[in-house]
């Protein structure tokens, strides 16, 4: 069985709608597939109509963002109830956020002689959800970079005109929401941030206080190192094992839907508790 709990749609930045996503998992042999959009469920109910018609396990899931002790964390929550309240009124938060956070990113843009960044991003962007990657492909159409990574490295990030952190959900309240809807919450690629050992093990214990159940142990595109680093970690607090793509998006040619790397020996899978 191929698992893959990890993936984006157009219902935040992903370039395939929810039916064209399944089609593609179908495609690539994977057997059950977890939409995980950020901060919103939009794009679940299409999801949810494709796989019953293409023979695939749908999974319901979110990627919550999340700022702890001044870093930027994602966590996903796997078979949430979307007509949970308590969760869709923290993502309804969530997206607030995000449309003002929009808005001084294109300020900054602006300031750095970059005008019309808001429509510019917003034409990549569905209506519910506007992200940094929206903003990305205005950039590289704008002719400001090479390709997105580029564009990521001279725009996007920390020390950068448009970069904008966003005040995010507290971990205890992602992994609260996610728990209220019946869900399972995972610190998605545990090994992506930049922090310590001993920064990561701090925020394993606080999201494992919180209520929370598992590690994304295998992402796309990670080092085998990685994986075993992140199931030791997994181990010694005793959590479930997840894996998914993350995938965005074919042209991300290097990470694609179903291609991950297994499980160590001593990992749990997450869906060992599902009936
Ligand atoms: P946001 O949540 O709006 O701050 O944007 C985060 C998203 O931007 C991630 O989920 C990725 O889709 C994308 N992203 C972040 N960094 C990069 C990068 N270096 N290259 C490509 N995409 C990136
Ligand atoms: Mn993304
Ligand atoms: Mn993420
Ligand atoms: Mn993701």
């Amino acid at each position: 069985m191929i698992y893959d709990l990890h993936s984006h749609t157009t219902a935040s930045d992903g370039s395939l709608s929810p039916t064209d996503l399944i089609a593609r998992a179908v495609e690539k042999g994977v057997d059950v597939l977890a939409v995980t959009d950020h901060d919103g469920t939009e794009g679940l109910a299409e999801a949810k109509q494709a796989a019953a018609a293409q023979g695939l396990t749908f999974i319901p899931g979110v990627e919550i963002s999340v700022t702890w002790e001044s870093h930027v964390v994602h966590i996903v929550g796997l078979n949430v109830d979307v007509d949970n309240q308590t969760l869709q009124q923290g993502l309804a938060a969530l997206r607030a956020e995000r449309f003002g956070r929009a808005e001084e990113i294109a300020r900054r843009l602006d300031k750095a002689g970059i005008p019309g960044a808001l429509d510019g991003a917003r034409e990549y962007a569905s209506d519910v959800m506007l992200g940094r990657l929206h903003f990305a492909q205005f950039l590289v159409a704008a002719g400001k970079a090479k390709d997105i990574r580029d564009v990521f490295k001279k725009y996007l990030v920390h020390n950068k005109p448009g970069y904008v952190p966003g005040t995010w959900a507290t971990l205890e309240e992602a992994v609260g929401w996610i728990t209220a809807a019946g869900g399972q919450a995972v610190i998605a690629h545990p090994a992506r941030y930049k922090m310590t050992a001993t920064k990561r093990r701090k925020l394993v214990e606080d999201f494992k206080d919180a209520g929370g159940v598992a590690l994304e142990v295998v992402s796309g595109k990670q080092d085998l190192e990685e994986v075993r680093m992140l199931a030791a970690l997994a181990e010694k607090y005793d959590l479930l094992s997840s894996c998914g793509s993350d995938f965005h998006s074919p042209t991300q040619h290097w990470l694609e839907l179903g291609k991950l790397t297994p499980f160590p020996e001593n990992c749990t899978p997450i869906w060992s508790t599902w009936r």
